[in-house]
C-alpha cells in the first residue's frame, strides 16, 4: 500500500498535509489556549506543560476502502489523560461511548423489558469559588436520593456536566457555573403503569435530597424507541451512549474561563464525574478511562489499511504525516 492511495491528497513529500488528520487537529488545537491559561498560574504550570505536550506524536490507521474509508483510527499516542485536556476529553468521550455499546446489549439481554429514561437535575448557578462545595453537595444528594424508596431502579448511570455562564469580555454578567447531573435510569417495564414518578415528584425529591430552599429545575424524559423490541433496545442503547459520552465541560467553555481556569481545575480535581450504580457496574464499568482506552480498537473487517505516523506542529496548529506506509 502506498501513500498515494490515501483518499486525502497526501503526497510523498516530507510533512504532507492531509485532511484525514483534521479530526485530530481540530481537537488538539484547543490545547494551546488552555495550556496558555494554565501556565499563567505557578500552581498549574505543570498541568499546562502536560496538556501542551499531549499527543505530540500519533500513529493512525486509515482504512483504504469499505464504509470507514479515509476515517483514521488512532492507534498510538502519548496522551496526557488530564481532565482539562481537550484532546483527551474527546478521546474519553469516545471511550465511554464504546463502553456503552459493548455493555448495554448484555444488560438488555438480561433485562429485556427495562427501558431507559433520562433525568436531569440542576441547582442554581454558582461562582468558581463555590463550585467544589456545590459539586460535592450534589453528588451526596444524588447518593441519598437513589437510596430512597421512591427511586424506581437500581440500574443507573450518572454524569456530571459543568457549563460556563457569563464572564465574557465586556459582559456585565459575571463568570459563573451551571453544574448539573445527567442520569440514565433503566426502569422495569411496569414503571410506566405503576410506580411512575412524575416530574413534580422528581423535583420535590431532588429539592429535599439536595436540601435546597427553592424548587430546582428538573427534567425527565423517556428514551425514544421504535415499537419492535429489538429495535427499541438498540436505539435506547444508542441514545443512552450518546447522552453518557458528552463532555464534562466543552473545550470552548474551558478556554473562555481565562484566568479562572486554574481555580476551576482545583474545583473538579479528583472528582468522580461519571458513575454507575452497583447493579449496573457488571455491565458498565465506571472506572476512570485509562490511557489504553484513549486509542481506537483495530477494525475487524481486515480490509486494506494505510498506517501513518504524524507529528503535531504548533506553529501551523496541525498534525502532519511524517511517515506513511
Ligand atoms: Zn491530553
Amino acid at each position: 500500500m502506498h501513500g498515494t492511495a490515501i483518499p486525502c491528497g497526501a503526497s510523498s513529500n516530507a510533512r504532507p498535509h492531509s485532511g484525514v488528520l483534521e479530526p485530530f487537529s481540530k481537537h488538539r488545537r484547543y490545547n494551546s489556549p488552555i495550556c496558555h491559561n494554565l501556565a499563567m498560574d505557578s500552581e498549574t504550570v505543570d498541568l499546562a506543560k502536560a496538556i501542551g505536550n499531549c499527543a505530540t506524536s500519533i500513529a493512525v490507521d486509515v482504512p483504504l476502502d469499505g464504509p470507514n474509508e479515509g476515517q483514521a483510527l488512532l492507534r498510538a499516542a502519548n496522551p496526557c489523560n488530564r481532565r482539562l485536556c481537550p484532546f483527551c476529553e474527546w478521546r474519553r468521550s469516545r471511550a465511554w461511548r464504546r463502553r456503552f455499546f459493548e455493555g448495554l446489549p448484555k444488560f438488555h439481554e438480561d433485562f429485556p423489558t427495562h427501558h431507559a429514561i433520562f433525568l436531569t437535575l440542576t441547582v442554581r448557578n454558582c461562582s468558581v469559588d463555590e463550585l467544589r462545595t456545590t459539586l460535592d453537595d450534589m453528588h451526596r444528594a444524588w447518593h441519598r436520593m437513589t437510596r430512597l424508596s421512591f427511586f424506581p431502579t437500581k440500574f443507573w448511570f450518572r454524569r456530571t456536566e459543568i457549563t460556563k455562564q457569563g464572564g465574557e469580555t465586556n459582559s456585565l454578567v459575571p463568570l459563573n457555573f451551571h453544574p448539573h447531573i445527567h442520569a440514565v435510569l433503566f426502569v422495569p417495564a411496569g414503571y410506566f403503569s405503576h410506580g411512575y414518578v412524575k416530574q413534580t415528584e422528581w423535583r420535590n425529591q431532588w429539592q429535599m435530597a439536595a436540601r435546597l430552599d427553592y424548587a430546582p429545575v428538573v427534567d425527565i424524559r423517556r428514551a425514544k424507541s421504535r415499537s419492535s423490541s429489538g429495535g427499541a433496545t438498540i436505539e435506547q442503547s444508542r441514545s443512552a451512549a450518546l447522552e453518557a459520552s458528552k463532555y464534562a465541560t466543552k473545550a470552548t467553555d474551558l478556554i473562555a474561563m481565562g484566568s479562572a481556569l486554574g481555580t476551576y481545575h482545583y474545583a473538579v480535581k479528583g472528582l468522580r464525574l461519571s458513575s454507575s450504580s452497583r447493579s449496573l457496574k457488571p455491565y458498565l464499568s465506571d472506572t476512570p478511562i485509562s490511557e489504553q482506552e484513549l486509542v481506537d480498537k483495530p477494525t475487524e473487517d481486515g480490509g486494506p489499511t494505510a498506517r501513518g505516523k504524524a507529528l503535531w506542529f504548533e506553529d501551523v496548529q496541525e498534525y502532519l504525516f511524517t511517515d506513511l506506509t
